[in-house]
């Protein structure tokens, strides 16, 4: 028996046995070429490059009912590198200069573009070269006249172990069958974690070389709650797992119960809980849960797709399509977050020193008004159809704040001259994730309708402590006095002003932090929605008043550890109290 612990990437526990989908290998041919068959070599590119194209529509049309706005994107995302006349020079020039066959050119071509990709360090960039491996591998197929296999067949339930899943392979899987997902690569922003989320399927990825450590039809357990994968359990795990998949499975059945209730406190303080979104696709699991609406749209994750900058029509389709399916409850659309980690080629973000705190969110709007205000036009657009709040990241000031609003207000000016409908009373509101901004809360809360605390990057700016360095993640402490302290400020100046306050930092969905954070006050929690059973069970749990004099005990003590510790404790004694 072997454990192996990876990114979490995709909750929930699955049993079962290996499904191992390894690369086709295939044997590519180098030989040279006359000057007078150059053409002919190109030619056979060309057909190539044809018979691929052909085999995404067909692929499109046959899956068409199963696919999402995402995943045909994708597609058409393919067919575009495909058409790219650059990736024909390129492949003309190689047989030129090179004089030799076409198959062995891609190769080249393909080798090239991978390495300066990868050279680049950039988890997009990283991405965006395994759809181009994937398109490549489609068109090398055709030039050898071999079969594409597909997971599309799959006919038993398995659980698939791979180096890497390609976005189009994780497209056309058969997800009725496919259990559970381990890859030695992938990170929290590639593709097949997106898709593994929106499909619901428990994942770990980033586990280096599981696919090096299993055989076919290997019996394994994905355990995507806790990043873990084990290879061929031993008698006593398998039972330890059996029994945790029971628990885990009644847990979330008697959980889903809750569904139909409100989270409201013993005492009948009703907070709302909604859910963070990347994807339109993840809607369904959304109502699943039980939502009371979606509290963060991550938006820029719509323009990090391979493709190019999605217009004003395609992000007007994708919100309206969330904000119908939603029926009513509210979507909060976060404008771009671009920036920071997530930057793509369309974008003119160079390579900065410090990218977390440089040029992005609205930093990068405000100087870009082209863009933002395409965006602001869809988002205006699609409000006619549901519950649409728009809110802004990354703020650090009041002029920041003006300067976004002002643009707002040039948008809908222009949408109102063409006699365009949009909900003018639509709530505006800005995430406080900086500092400055939780410190100037006051000032701000007179200018928006709501406030939505990101604790991820909250907390990061305030301890200074990079989220993502692992070196320093004992710094990264959610109950540090200084953070708490600015929450506490925050949550004071909004109810002071009269407006609510949302969280969308994942301290929202973080069972230890339920408690405290009803006694500060906070009025929305949002969250993945797989957590939000299980935060409402809490809520429902406890009473306002001995929430508010937790608070009140921790708000006293100097020491992240001492009140990391009394409130673990706490909720330790509560939950023995209340569910056993
Ligand atoms: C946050 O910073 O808490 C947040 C919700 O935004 P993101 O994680 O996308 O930076
Ligand atoms: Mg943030």
């Amino acid at each position: 028996m072997n454990e192996y612990k990876g990114i979490i990437v995709s909750p929930g526990i699955s049993v079962g046995k290996v499904y191992l989908f390894r690369e086709e290998k295939i044997t590519i041919p180098k030989y040279a070429i006359a000057v007078h068959q150059i053409s002919h070599e190109i030619e056979r590119f060309v057909q190539a490059v044809e018979s691929a194209i052909t085999e995404i529509s067909q692929l499109k049309e046959k899956y068409a009912h199963q696919m999402g706005e995402q995943e045909k994107k994708l597609l058409d995302s393919h067919v575009l590198m495909l058409s790219d006349p650059v990736f024909k020079e390129d492949i003309g020039k190689k047989v030129g200069e090179k004089q030799v066959n076409v198959e062995w050119s891609l190769l080249q071509v393909i080798d090239d573009f991978i390495e300066k990709m990868n050279e680049s360090s950039d988890e997009y960039m990283m991405a965006r070269s395994l759809d181009f491996h994937d398109v490549s591998k489609r068109v090398m197929r055709h030039l050898l006249l071999s079969e594409r296999m597909s997971l599309a067949d799959l006919q038993e339930e398995v659980i698939i172990v791979a180096h890497n899943l390609l976005p189009s392979d994780a497209i056309s899987m058969n997800k009725a069958m496919v259990k559970g997902i381990a890859l030695d690569l992938g990170s929290k922003t590639s593709h097949t974690a997106i898709l593994a989320r929106a499909f619901n399927i428990p994942a770990v990825l980033g586990l280096s070389d599981i696919s090096q450590q299993v055989n076919q039809n290997d019996e394994i357990i994905v355990d995507g709650n806790k990043g873990v994968v084990i290879v061929s359990p031993d008698k006593e795990t398998k039972a330890k797992y059996h029994s945790t998949q029971v628990k885990w499975h009644k847990h979330e059945k008697k959980l889903m119960d809750l569904k139909t209730v409100q989270a409201e406190t013993k005492d009948g303080q009703v907070v709302q809980l909604e859910a963070n979104i990347e994807v339109a696709e993840e809607v369904n699991s959304v109502l699943a849960y039980g939502a009371s609406g979606i509290g963060l749209f991550r938006s820029e994750f719509l323009f990090m797709q391979p493709s190019t900058m999605p217009s004003e029509e395609e992000q007007f389709r994708t919100y309206r399509n969330v904000l119908e399916a939603m029926k009513g409850k509210s979507v909060t659309i976060r404008t771009l977050d671009l920036g920071g980690e997530k930057v793509f080629p369309g974008i003119d973000i160079q390579e900065e020193d410090n990218p977390i705190l440089g040029w992005r969110a609205v930093r990068f709007c405000i100087a870009k008004p082209e863009i933002f205000k395409i965006q602001l036009r869809a988002i205006l657009r699609a409000s006619v159809y549901g519950n649409c709040k728009i809110m802004f990241p990354m703020i650090s000031g009041i002029e920041e704040l003006l300067q976004t609003l002002d643009i707002l207000q040039q948008v809908k000016k222009d949408l109102k001259r063409e006699n365009i409908q949009f909900d003018e009373k639509i709530s505006v509101g800005a995430m406080i994730e900086v500092p400055s901004a939780a410190l100037t809360s006051d000032i701000l809360a007179k200018k928006v309708d709501f406030f939505s605390i990101g604790t991820n990057d909250l907390i990061q700016y305030t301890i200074a402590v990079d989220r993502s360095n692992e070196k320093i993640a004992y710094l990264y402490e959610p109950f540090h006095p200084g953070v708490l302290r600015l929450l506490k400020t925050i949550i004071d100046n909004a109810h002071q002003a009269g407006i609510t306050v949302s969280m969308c930092g994942e301290m929202a969905g973080d069972p230890a932090a339920t408690v405290v954070l009803l006694g500060l006050g906070l009025d929305h929690f949002s969250m993945s929605s797989f957590s939000i059973p299980e935060i409402k069970n809490i809520i429902r749990s406890v009473d306002s008043g001995e929430a508010k004099q937790l608070v009140e005990k921790i708000l006293s003590m100097s020491f992240a550890a001492e009140i990391t510790e009394y409130v673990e404790n706490w909720m330790e004694a509560h939950l023995a109290k209340v569910f056993n």
